[in-house]
């Protein structure tokens, strides 16, 4: 069995108080790994770390610091199979996913983010005759990075990366229940000549090792990714701090599909939107509202395509779905299955756990699941379930649609459906939502900025506003 281990001051370091925590294989069930149960003193090695090394590493010249980040991109692009038959084990992800998706995001975070510390740039303002004012943008110092569990490597380095740029050091941590490519993450960076203490990866629970980065005092910024209930606690213990916060939260996305849209072209994306990593990606669609003239038509297209998927082990590069992540998160996706049939879901397909014959007979497989017959302000239509589970409901006009989507708390992403373009802008415009797609899903232009509105974060992620996240502005007036 692997053990991992912490990485502080450019060292694989074991976690001082000598406790682990089991790593599961969600497609078989079996603990296959044991990471670092990590305490507040080992936060307070990898702070002290971030420490010695901040000073050289922010005065650092951009293009050194932009070299050594595309060398780690470039590890990871080399590592892309060993990587992604890594995250597909650690998650329950099928492997071509990991492979496609993941993996070279994660190499993409670190490329993108190496160029853009080229940009980083100071900005003037004459006023003629009287002073110049100009302003610089100074990195923090040492920041702490908070990541989730269903985009472990992709998440992680979406953090790490702009914090880096931008000329700060990290403590970071990954998900508990999905360590292993942070894991191999600090090994590469090492490789690739990242100066010790510039990235520190400290593994273990939320509650113990992640509150104890955010209320470490000396560690001056959270960017998170996470729930939102877990949201709240943080910004909690950060609000009396005064500590800047960056929460990345939950979703409960709908997809609109009007009777004008490109019929084939929509059933594709919407299965794909809805039950892509078996529906636990924050931006998946969860509420499908459907025009009523083509209601029945596209619910059973859906339901012919949805029955068509095949879950299986994640090895198996025919699997569309994998396994889902952990046991509670299957059992809280039955429950939730459970809840909607007792609200009076009639269920299209799906609605049962799966048992995959062969080496995964002990994983945690949830067939893919549409339900119908819900209203909007119903348990299941207002709460986040995070897997393949997705409520269809029709629509009449797109006053009805509008008040649909945006009857829920959260606010992260939509997507509509439509071949006329007024209506798209006016939806687009409408609709609450950090980000909106109009007959497409998941195309993600990093330069652009990412978040929620609504229970769905605070602040927003990509491009420069990261950049802006990581540093602060002083401004200087020189009298003339
Ligand atoms: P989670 O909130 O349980 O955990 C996220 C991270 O926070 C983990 O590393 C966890 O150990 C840590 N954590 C837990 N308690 C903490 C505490 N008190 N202090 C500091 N850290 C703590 O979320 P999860 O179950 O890992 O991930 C699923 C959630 O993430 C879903 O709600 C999903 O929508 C959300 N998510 C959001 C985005 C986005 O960009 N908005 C992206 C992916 C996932």
């Amino acid at each position: 069995m692997e053990i991992l281990t912490n990485y502080i001051d450019g060292q694989q370091a074991s976690p001082l108080g000598g406790a682990y925590i089991d790593v599961f294989e969600p497609a078989t069930g079996q603990v296959y790994a044991q990471a670092p149960r990590s305490q507040a003193d080992d936060v307070e090695a990898a702070y002290q770390a971030a420490r010695r090394a901040f000073p050289a590493w922010s005065q650092m010249p951009a293009a050194q610091r932009s070299d050594i980040m595309l060398r780690v991109a470039a590890l990871i692009d080399n590592h892309l199979d060993e990587l992604a038959a890594a995250e597909s084990r650690d998650n329950g992800k099928p492997v071509g996913l990991a492979r496609r998706m993941d993996i070279p995001r994660g190499a993409a975070n670190f490329s993108y983010y190496a160029t853009a510390a080229l940009h980083i740039h100071d900005e003037a303002f004459g006023l003629p005759g009287q002073a110049l004012s100009y302003t610089t943008h100074k990195p923090l110092g040492v920041v702490g990075c908070i990541s989730p569990w269903n985009l472990p490597l992709y998440l992680f380095t979406w953090k790490i990366a702009p914090a880096l740029a931008a000329g700060c050091t990290v403590v970071a941590k990954p998900s508990e229940i999905t360590p292993y490519t942070a894991w191999r993450l600090g090994q590469l960076c090492a490789e690739a000549g990242l100066p010790p203490g510039v990235l520190n990866i400290v593994h273990g629970l939320g509650p113990e090792v992640g509150q104890a980065i955010v209320e470490h005092p000396g560690i001056k910024a959270i960017s998170f990714t996470g729930g939102s209930a877990t949201g709240r606690v943080l910004a909690q213990t950060a609000a009396p701090m005064l500590k800047k916060l960056s929460l990345e939260l939950g979703g409960k996305n709908p997809a609109l599909v009007f009777a004008d849209a490109d019929f084939h072209a929509a059933v594709e994306g919407v299965v794909r939107s809805s039950f892509t990593n078996q529906g636990q990606i924050c931006l998946c669609s969860s509420r499908l509202y459907i025009e009523r003239p083509i209601y029945d038509q596209f619910r059973d297209a859906l339901v012919a395509q949805v029955d068509a998927l095949k879950v299986g082990d994640p090895n198996d590069l025919s699997s569309n779905l994998g396994a889902v992540v952990s046991q509670a998160h299957f059992d809280k996706i039955l429950s939730y299955i459970q809840l909607a049939q007792h609200e009076g879901a009639n269920v299209l397909c799906g609605g049962q756990a799966l048992q995959i014959p062969g080496r995964c007979a002990n994983g945690w497989f949830v067939a893919p699941t549409l339900l119908e017959g819900l209203p909007i302000g119903c348990r299941t239509n207002q709460e986040e379930i995070f897997g393949p589970v997705v409520s269809l409901q029709p629509f009449d006009n797109e006053e009805e649609a509008l008040a649909l989507a945006n009857g829920v708390d959260y606010g992260l992403s939509a997507t509509v459906w439509t071949d006329n373009l007024r209506r798209a802008h006016r939806m687009a415009q409408a609709l609450e939502a950090g980000l909106v797609w109009v007959n497409t899903w998941l195309l993600r232009d990093l330069r652009t900025p990412f978040g929620g509105m609504k229970q769905s974060g605070i602040g927003r992620e990509g491009g420069t506003e990261a950049i802006r996240f990581f540093t602060e502005p002083k401004t200087i007036c020189i009298s003339e």
